[in-house]
């Protein structure tokens, strides 16, 4: 379907490990305005350079692959768009309208790039009413501008911080990996900002490199300390705490609403 559809998901260009897993259920996270990004993120392999124009039809294509695969839950990403004057808001916002007017029943998870900080253009996207807001700080603050040039830890936790405090009744969710070279003292200070941020769902996986082009991984944690981490969100009122070497930031995002208080969300 993917392929005649011309959509993308993340799960194919991020190369990511739980691609049978999430496909066999089916289970997918739509990648939204095209497949190359304006950023160079040094651990991700999707396509870098100039993209094209955001597709007309893709929010109405997104709404039908859902519909036809039945899904319950639905997960909307993008790239980021650094090219475009609204940085691709809009396309979420359409992309939305347009999956729940094919899934009434539906329930839908964004997982936005930081809009450059625009508090207007993430206010947008909240009007129009996703579940979940989701967006991801990645890595500790003292690798944050190696790993991630481009981006801005503080930018991200205030975009967290502006989701949470617009829109209170909306599931916040932000997620991060280990394995880059960060240590035991910063994972712990980057779950206590997210927690200060009012996140109510952290991921936490382990880096892996999806080629040699990527960094390479500085150390593959223990299974051990995933548990404790989960232990340290949980103390510190972080209502949920997805913790595990493959954990990725969508990876049973369905399931991971239950218990949240999201209506209907898991069939
Ligand atoms: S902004 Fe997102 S899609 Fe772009 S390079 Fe960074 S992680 Fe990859």
């Amino acid at each position: 379907m993917l392929r005649r559809t011309s959509l993308s998901t993340v799960c194919e260009e991020a190369r990511c490990p739980n691609i049978s897993e999430c496909f066999s259920v089916p289970t997918a996270t739509f990648l939204i305005l095209g497949d190359t990004c304006t950023r160079a993120c040094r651990f991700c392999s999707i396509k870098k350079g100039t993209p094209s124009p955001p597709s007309k039809d893709e929010p109405f294509k997104v709404a039908k692959a859902a519909y036809d695969l039945g899904l319950r839950h639905v997960v909307i990403t993008s790239v980021t768009r650094d090219d475009l004057a609204d940085k691709g808001a809009m396309q979420f916002v359409k992309t939305i309208e347009e999956v729940r007017r094919l899934n009434p029943g539906a329930t839908i998870e964004v997982l936005t790039p930081d809009f450059g900080g625009r508090g207007d253009l993430l206010r947008s996207v909240l009007d129009v009413g996703p579940d979940v807001f989701n967006h991801n700080v990645e890595t500790v603050r003292r690798l944050h501008h190696y790993v991630r040039p481009g981006a801005d830890i503080d930018r991200s936790i205030d975009i967290l911080k502006l989701a949470k405090s617009y829109s209170p009744g909306i599931v916040v969710k932000s997620g991060f990996m280990v394995g880059l070279g960060e240590t035991q003292e910063e994972i712990v200070s980057l779950i206590a900002s997210l927690r200060y941020a009012g996140v109510d769902v952290v991921t936490i996986g382990q880096y892996m490199r999806p080629t040699l082009e990527q960094l390479p991984v500085e150390r593959y944690w223990e299974p051990r300390y995933f548990d404790i981490w989960a232990g340290i969100g949980k103390s510190m009122g972080i209502k949920q705490v997805i913790s595990g070497p493959f954990v990725r930031s969508s990876y049973r995002a369905k399931e991971i609403l239950k218990g949240m208080g999201v209506k209907d969300a898991v069939h």
